[in-house]
């Protein structure tokens, strides 16, 4: 397959995990947007701008790989970037049934546009970025689950 893939998502700190998925992604299409989705309900642990920052420093040797934040519809910001698929990475079961509806919704929503899921790596499937900022927050060591230049954002977030 060629061509830009969107993967979204709240990289809430950016994990080993999703560096993995966007590694194997590379392998597929020519080139990834990452995008930081900001208006969701969720409350996010590190700014827009961090979140933002995380990501470039992590793929800075990677001219393949831009970082955007979007807002609105997934669907909508893909069309724009003319991409022709949206990335997903699935650790477990668990993740399969969120991801089912969204991927049908999106489906209807744009016919055009493909999901793609990319299964985790084994060794990545028990990390998630809920898991990083609860052992962040005490003072734990994540070192071994996020790209480097994390760690310092993560020091100042949970000083
Ligand atoms: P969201 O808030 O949309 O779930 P996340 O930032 O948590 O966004 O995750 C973005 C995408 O990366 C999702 O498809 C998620 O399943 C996937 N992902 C997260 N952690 C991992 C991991 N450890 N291995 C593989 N995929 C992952």
């Amino acid at each position: 397959m060629q061509g830009v893939a969107i993967y979204p998502g709240s990289f809430d700190p950016i994990t080993l995990g999703h560096v993995d998925i966007i590694e194997r992604g590379l392998k597929v299409f020519d080139h990834i947007i990452v995008a930081i989705a900001v208006n969701t309900s969720k409350v996010a642990a590190f700014s827009d701008v961090d979140r933002l920052h995380m990501i470039e420093e992590s793929f800075a040797h990677d001219r393949r790989v831009s970082v955007v934040s979007f807002q609105g519809l997934l669907v909508d910001f893909a069309r724009q970037q003319e991409a022709v698929a949206v990335l997903r990475g699935l650790r477990a079961a668990s993740d399969f049934e969120y991801e089912f509806q969204m991927a049908a919704m999106n489906r209807r929503l744009n016919p055009d546009l493909e999901t793609v899921f990319m299964t985790s790596r084994s060794t990545h499937t028990f990390i998630s970025s809920t898991l990083i900022r609860e052992v962040s927050a005490m003072r734990g060591d994540v070192s071994e689950f996020v790209p480097e230049v994390v760690l310092k954002y993560i020091a100042k977030r949970y000083a």
